[in-house]
């Protein structure tokens, strides 16, 4: 049998983001349905003819997307919910079917979009579907058997790689009864998969993939168990094609042997990073014999050129074990930017140690000629590979002695205050003089269109730096003087140099770099452009002091000072793999350390550190969790326990539910921690007054997602409900996040609000 390359699936948008583009202008109504569709068939075409050219023995169709695969999941088995088919009633045009897949998109004047939730510990977002009891499925295939034909009349081998059932559901979101668990409908859906089946099969599919990614989490043993008599029903179907199960993201585990010996014909399976445990995991299940294996062996997520040698190892272990053994990525490519060769301003020898996806599909192919032909046959590609990670394990740029040897002198005692909590709190209490509730805000101020201009302008030369920082300064100016005049108590500079809260500190530490074309997909037509960690991590200057301390002296009230933690700076970068995690964030909270020192000693008396990636990096599966949170922890406090007690350190992170991470919260022992509770009606407080939060906590007591102005009332309603379950003296008033997406107009009008409503909660006391 011989051995093929194939991937699930390839990045969507175009070298140029043409589909984003053509999306967006769908959208302004400068191009029709027509359009729009006209510009999708010729991207599709254009990846279908890479895939292919590259070498590829089987291409993925049904990854492509106007939006997101989960969505075009519902939208394939008919789970449409009532509201979107209310408010667009007629599909039976393009423009009707394109007015309601956005209608549940993103929303429009009419219609809530769906909830949107990030793809497993990816930063991909996907829609989640909304599902009830009386949910009726029914099966339209229009998109992946046009994908098939597509792929037909390109004479290329195609795999349909779709969604499976028991991960569609599980995913899935009760829409009204918080009691109904989507996964009980699975018996209803599992008929509209057996007619896709069909369907399939009648479009001349040999080979279909169905992914149940959620197989790599813990799941419980009833679900294993439904995944297995889902499986068995849709194996049991007359004229179908061979079906494969892909799993990517983490180990099989205990799903391992339920897929071994569930009777489909074929596995793809993630055997990179945690992934790799599954080699383990299969070895010894008998059932895997007559299967095919599609063994994930490149990294889809990350960017670093394979170790082909290594992967070659691992191919050869599995060689024996099953029927067919084909390579791919270990996920789809839909993670990663297209194409390194499109990165003039990288140095020729990084750009050498990295693989975006189209180094992948080369790589892919390498290895598929290896195993056909032998290594032999590839000697040439191995030595250019082999020399590639040579050059990489050696480089200064990625070794920097310096930092290894401040590392490795840091001290137990560095991670912890000099005091204990009540001592720092009456320190700053003394030093601050805040009021009871004091207010402040999150950090950033609306990114208007002239911050944005003036960044665009620097950029293209047509201003000098000068006269950038004057605009910057101009800005911090105004942003000191609005929150003077309403009286907020704990100010910020607004963060108006700041095009994003994880580029801005790459752009000026070494270690880090920034790429001009490697977009990323981050949800819908919104693409981001992670920067990598390519070698260890320094500070050579101040990053932040000069914009703190010209806000600080505009002011006699405290500035707050604005940086984001180290969890974060991974979190939404590629990392490096040549490391444990944890030594990448000491390398970076030891560069924030110093950026820390330098806030404080320019007079900076109130410090942030963002963590809003603390929860959404926690590995997948939870008996790798306590390892994460105790280098992520440790690094949050690497970076700030250098202070003064008086010396007041806040956190932020943007979500409310911390169920068995509010430990490592407390851990962390920031003295403050401002978090988003407005649209779950402070839950979050009680959540740490029953974890006996023993600090200050900043409940959002306004949604900022949404351009509403919260009443007076309202807010003063909020903060009376965080004082049920907090004592009034540790709690402070302020919005859920930064403003940086709103406008001035919602944003003054809510300021007032949150001024006046600290005030009367204070009179309450
Ligand atoms: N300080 C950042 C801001 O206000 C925090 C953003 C975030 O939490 N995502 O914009
Ligand atoms: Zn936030």
């Amino acid at each position: 049998m011989t051995s093929i390359a194939t991937t699930h699936g390839y990045p969507r948008q175009g070298r140029r983001r043409e589909l984003k583009r053509a999306i967006e202008r769908y959208w302004k109504g400068g191009v029709d349905a027509a359009g729009l569709l006209e510009t999708a068939a010729t991207l599709r075409r254009q990846r279908l003819e890479r895939l292919r050219d590259a070498g590829l023995g089987e291409v993925p169709v049904g990854d492509f997307s106007l939006y997101d695969h989960v969505l075009d999941t519902a939208w394939m088995v008919g789970a449409i919910p009532p509201r979107h088919a209310e408010a667009v009633p007629d599909t039976t045009t393009d423009a009707g079917r394109l007015d309601r897949y956005f209608a549940m998109a993103r929303g429009d004047d009419r219609v809530q979009p769906l909830e949107m939730t990030k793809w497993f510990d990816t930063n991909y977002h996907y829609l989640v579907p909304e599902l009830s009891a009386g949910t009726e499925f029914s099966l339209d295939p229009t998109k992946i058997i046009d994908e098939l034909a597509e792929a037909a009349e390109l004479g290329v081998a195609a795999r349909p790689v779709l969604v499976g059932p028991v991960t569609f559901l599980l995913l899935a979101k009760a829409a009204d009864d918080p009691d109904f668990a989507p996964i009980s409908l699975l018996d209803k859906l599992i008929p509209v998969y057996v007619e896709l089946l069909g369907r399939l099969a009648e479009a001349g599919a040999e080979w279909v993939q169905l992914d149940e990614p959620v197989l790599v989490t813990d799941l419980e043993p009833a679900d294993l168990a439904r995944f297995r008599e889902a499986y068995a029903t849709l194996a049991a179907v007359p004229n179908r094609p061979k079906i494969i199960v892909g799993s990517y993201f983490d180990r099989l585990g205990d799903a391992a042997p339920v897929l071994a010996s569930t009777p489909v014909e074929g596995l793809a399976v993630d055997l990179v990073g945690p992934g790799a445990a599954s080699l383990d995991d299969l070895a010894g299940q008998p059932g895997l014999a007559g299967k095919r294996l599609i063994a994930g062996v490149v990294d889809g997520r990350n960017v670093w050129r394979t170790d082909l040698a290594a992967a070659l190892g691992k191919l050869g272990t599995l060689l024996g074990l099953v029927d067919r053994l084909d390579v791919s990525s270990s996920s789809s490519l839909l993670h990663v930017p297209i194409d390194v060769t499109d990165e003039p301003d990288l140095d020729p020898t990084v750009a050498g140690w990295l693989a975006f996806a189209d180094q992948k599909l080369e790589e892919l192919a390498i290895l598929a000629r290896a195993l056909n032909e032998g290594r032999d046959a590839v000697a040439g590609e191995l030595t250019v590979n082999a020399t590639r990670l040579a050059s990489r394990a050696t480089s200064p740029i990625v070794r920097d002695q310096a930092v290894r040897e401040r590392l490795a002198t840091v001290a137990d005692d560095q991670l912890r205050r000099r005091s204990a909590y009540p001592v720092r709190a009456q320190a700053q209490h003394d030093q601050l003089k805040l009021p009871a509730f004091p207010t402040t805000t999150i950090g950033s101020f609306p990114q208007t269109t002239t911050l944005r201009q003036a960044r665009a302008d620097l950029r293209a030369r047509k201003i000098d730096n000068a006269a950038y920082d004057r605009a910057m300064r101009d800005e911090i100016a105004e942003v000191i003087k609005l929150q003077t005049e309403l009286g907020v108590d704990v100010l910020v500079h607004g963060e108006p140099e700041r095009n994003d809260m994880v580029q801005y500190f790459a752009d000026q530490l070494v270690g880090f770099l920034s790429t001009r074309n490697g977009w990323v997909q981050s949800y819908g037509t919104r693409c981001v452009r992670p920067p990598i960690i390519v070698g260890d991590v320094s500070r050579p200057r101040p990053m932040t002091v000069d914009w703190a301390s010209y806000a600080q002296s505009l002011t006699d009230r405290p500035v707050k000072g604005m940086l984001t933690g180290p969890v974060t700076m991974l979190a939404w970068s590629f990392v490096r793999d040549d490391q444990p995690l944890g030594d990448t964030a000491r390398q970076v909270a030891l560069a924030l350390r110093d950026e820390v020192t330098d806030l404080e000693n320019a007079g900076i008396r109130v410090i942030q550190v963002d963590e809003p990636a603390l929860r959404e990096t926690l590995p997948l599966r939870r008996a790798d969790r306590p390892a994460y949170l105790d280098w992520a922890v440790a690094a949050f406090q690497l970076t700030t326990a250098g202070v003064a007690d008086a010396t007041q350190i806040h956190t932020h992170m943007c979500y409310a539910e911390f169920g068995d991470i509010v430990d490592a919260i407390v851990a962390m022992d920031a003295d403050v921690i401002s978090l988003e509770a407005a649209r779950s009606r402070m839950e979050v407080v009680g959540e740490l007054s029953d974890a006996g939060y023993p600090r200050e906590v900043g409940p959002g007591v306004w949604d900022i997602h949404s351009p509403r102005v919260p009443p007076v009332e309202e807010m003063i309603e909020a903060l009376r409900l965080a004082g049920q379950t907090l004592p009034a003296e540790r709690l402070w008033a302020n919005p859920d996040c930064g403003l940086k997406t709103r406008g001035y107009a919602e944003v003054e009008q809510s300021l007032r609000h949150l001024v006046a409503a600290a005030k009367q909660v204070r009179t309450e006391l």
